[in-house]
């Protein structure tokens, strides 16, 4: 490792994402993103905003999105916090509301970005175990904390937390700040956005990246009170003062109005996700009860490694984690109903070889 590094950047384990391979054309279900193109009036508000005026900062307050998702989601205009992906908002939070010295809490398996924050930002963690179906055993999050982050739904698993299960969570952690990240929330899980009035330590993360098809443009948002939406301005001011540049803002406000395409789309995923788990289930998968835009799934027979690979070899990527407990499961992204018959076609090939082999 370089000497000039500091001791920080020689040592921290980054965050590796899913792959984006450009030597050919492959059947992309390895990183959750939408199979569908944009709201084509998000394409359309982003053309036009593409010229002159790109000269100009863009508007630090990012007052018109922010408006637009105060109107969408029933909250008022400083309960919004908007930035450059959920991602970053994530790293935001970590800086704004957890301390070095008292660990935070999150599950065992769950978004792999939140240890990366933690060494990154110097915050003590502790990992509770998941229940062996990967549901989320409440009462270990009511233990000492000085945080908790949850996705909901999870990933890699694509299970969903009840709304009443996150409210006693909420209830037992008055002081601690929980942090409930919704990225796959548009895809029949239940939203806690509505108990942000009632619990003021409440977070919630979204993401324009996977129900809103633009993980291109890189477009996150928080919902919470408006103390907590201080706290992540003040981190971001101190950081960079313009994370959303002009096209985003204005790309993904249009996306968000464009109510119609949205439903649409991710009607088409869900439907397309139910036909996909009753198909593994007929090749003998079991299947984790998914409310997101992917599955989890293991054969009983066939090596989860190895259909990986051998899907990637027929030019179909899906996400495979050397992770203890989840090292025979695969996450595969919902993609068209073609793409999803091809990837239904290829796994008949590669049982077929493993039951000759
Ligand atoms: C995809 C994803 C994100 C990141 O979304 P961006 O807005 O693209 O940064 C955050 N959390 C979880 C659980 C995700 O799967």
């Amino acid at each position: 490792m370089s000497t000039y590094l500091s001791k920080l950047a020689a040592t921290i384990e980054p965050y590796t994402p899913g792959e984006q391979p450009r030597d050919k054309k492959y059947i992309k279900l390895n990183t959750n993103e939408s199979p569908y193109p944009p709201s084509p009036r998000a394409i359309e508000a982003i053309r036009e905003e593409a010229g002159e005026c790109l000269r100009l900062y863009p508007d630090p307050e990012c007052s018109d999105l922010r408006n637009s998702l105060a109107d969408y989601y029933g909250v008022d205009y400083k309960q919004v916090f908007v930035s450059n992906g959920s991602d970053e908002i994530l790293a935001f939070c970590f800086q704004a509301f957890f301390n070095p010295g008292r660990s935070i809490l999150f599950p065992d398996i769950t978004y792999s970005f939140y240890p990366v924050y933690a060494s990154l930002f110097g915050i003590d963690y502790q990992t509770v175990p998941l229940n062996d179906d990967f549901s989320v055993p409440v009462e270990e999050f009511t233990k000492e904390n000085g945080g908790i982050i949850l996705a909901n739904p999870n990933s890699p698993t694509g299970r969903m937390i009840a709304v009443q299960d996150i409210e006693k969570i909420l209830n037992c952690n008055k002081e601690s700040v929980v942090i409930v990240d919704e990225a796959y929330i548009d895809y029949g899980g239940e939203s806690v956005v509505e108990l942000i009035s009632e619990h003021p330590n409440l977070l919630v993360v979204q993401t324009f990246s996977k129900s809103r098809a633009l993980a291109g443009l890189r477009v996150g948002f928080a919902l919470g009170n408006k103390e907590l939406i201080e706290g992540l301005e003040r981190i971001k001011n101190s950081f960079n003062s313009y994370t959303l540049d002009r096209l985003a803002l204005v790309g993904a406000q249009a996306a968000l109005l464009d109510e119609e395409y949205f439903q649409k789309t991710r009607d088409m995923v869900m439907t397309t996700r139910e036909e996909t788990i009753r198909q593994v289930k007929e090749r003998g998968f079991i299947v984790v009860e998914s409310a997101a835009n992917f599955i989890f799934i293991s054969h009983p027979r066939c090596n989860a490694r190895v259909i990986f690979m051998k899907l990637r070899e027929r030019g179909i990527l899906v996400r495979y984690y050397n992770q203890l407990r989840i090292n025979n499961f695969l996450r595969v992204t919902i993609g068209t109903g073609a793409e999803m018959q091809e990837f239904i076609k290829a796994l008949d090939c590669i049982l077929r070889e493993s039951a000759d082999a």
